[in-house]
């Protein structure tokens, strides 16, 4: 439910509502909007007597959010929310932000070379696993915490920010140490107990789309994590399962359009993931950008067919160059552009 004050509603008017919805026995938490405030009433499962609210002092209306999710709902909030990153990029606003990288963090000098290069193509965001969810228990696992630092020295000599996976609960305070935005893969969407960890580690969160989930799951995960105060959640359509063998995945284009009228959170694609084939990447890629997407996350390899994972579905770093070229273009015919590069020279 969401109290809706009147543009001149005092602050004391303010305190009296989230007085009167923590004596409910609910949480309240104020949204300051560009026009007027308005006070979410959190902690219900169900419907809640507005009666003593809306009589109150400064108060315009009650608003029921009819949705299974509340604070990830556009009812909650009307205005998109921007995640903003300490090297200053911003995800959600009018600039597209490309996260891209390796599958997996594979070495330190090939992880910095590469990351130079995807800098200077565009992309202020590397990606890179260090943790890696396989679907076989004997395929590469990744570096562990020798992969963090040297995604942490990377950052150091680019000035990127770095997005990294945490596959369980008990390894996000590690990953929140060396990450800028923490990954929650695809086969951890559901994962409750460490979405309710990441929503508590103080960092922005990129939630990847499970390969079943349909988009009211995807925003009820989304909502674990607003729900331990963590508002900063970046969204990841990447693909889901289908019964066509003709790529890994199915990438959900509708998806971005449908998220974004239910929610205020920024959504971003990965046409990776969501095809598996090199050759789909870019296509897909231009695609969703046309569809809304606020970024995309790209694989790039310095050499795929020697990649330790997902090697067929990763770029070659001109080609990676070739669409930065390409969705630019396409962002400036739907009055967005890409975010501004980093500038060059990192000195230490
Ligand atoms: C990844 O980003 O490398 C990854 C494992 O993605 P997903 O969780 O979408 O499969
Ligand atoms: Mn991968």
């Amino acid at each position: 439910m969401l109290v809706v004050m009147k543009h001149n509603a005092a602050d004391e008017h303010v305190a009296e509502v989230v007085r009167v919805i923590k004596d409910m026995g609910y949480d309240a938490r104020p949204i300051p909007g560009g026009q007027r405030t308005a006070v979410g009433l959190i902690g219900n499962d169900g419907r809640v007597d507005a009666g003593r609210l809306q009589g109150l002092e400064g108060v315009r209306e009650v608003i029921p959010v009819t949705q299974a999710y509340k604070q990830v709902s556009r009812e909650w909030k009307e205005d998109d929310t921007l995640v903003s990153l300490p090297n200053g990029t911003v995800v959600g606003g009018s600039d597209l932000v490309v996260m891209a990288g390796p599958c997996s963090v594979e070495g330190e000098s090939v992880l910095i070379d590469i990351a130079h290069q995807l800098k200077e193509m565009g992309a202020t965001i590397l990606r890179g696993g260090a943790f890696k969810p396989r679907s076989s228990p004997y395929s590469f696992q990744g570096l562990g915490e020798e992969g963090l630092r040297y995604l942490a020295r990377a950052r150091e000599e680019t000035g990127m920010a770095v997005v990294t996976e945490a596959l369980d609960p008990a390894g996000v305070q590690l990953v929140a140490e060396y990450a800028d935005i923490l990954q929650i893969g695809a086969r951890n969407m559901q994962n409750y107990p460490l979405l309710r960890e990441v929503g508590r580690a103080g960092k922005p969160v990129l939630l990847k789309r499970g390969m079943s989930a349909t988009i009211e799951e995807f925003l009820l995960a989304a909502e674990y994590i607003l729900a331990e105060g963590n508002d900063d959640v970046i969204l990841c359509e990447r693909g889901v399962r289908s019964f066509a063998k003709h790529t890994r995945n199915l990438l959900d284009l509708a998806a971005i359009p449908v998220v974004k009228s239910l929610s205020h959170l920024p959504i971003i694609a990965d046409p990776s993931h969501g095809t598996g084939l090199r050759s789909k990447v870019i296509p897909m890629g231009r695609a969703a950008v046309a569809a809304g997407a606020d970024g995309l996350m790209i694989e790039v390899h310095h050499d795929p067919p020697r990649a330790l994972s997902d090697g067929a579905q990763s770029l070659y770093p001109e080609q990676f160059g070739e669409m930065m070229s390409q969705i630019r273009v396409i962002a400036q015919a739907i009055g967005r552009d890409l975010a501004a590069p980093l500038r060059p020279a990192v000195t230490r």
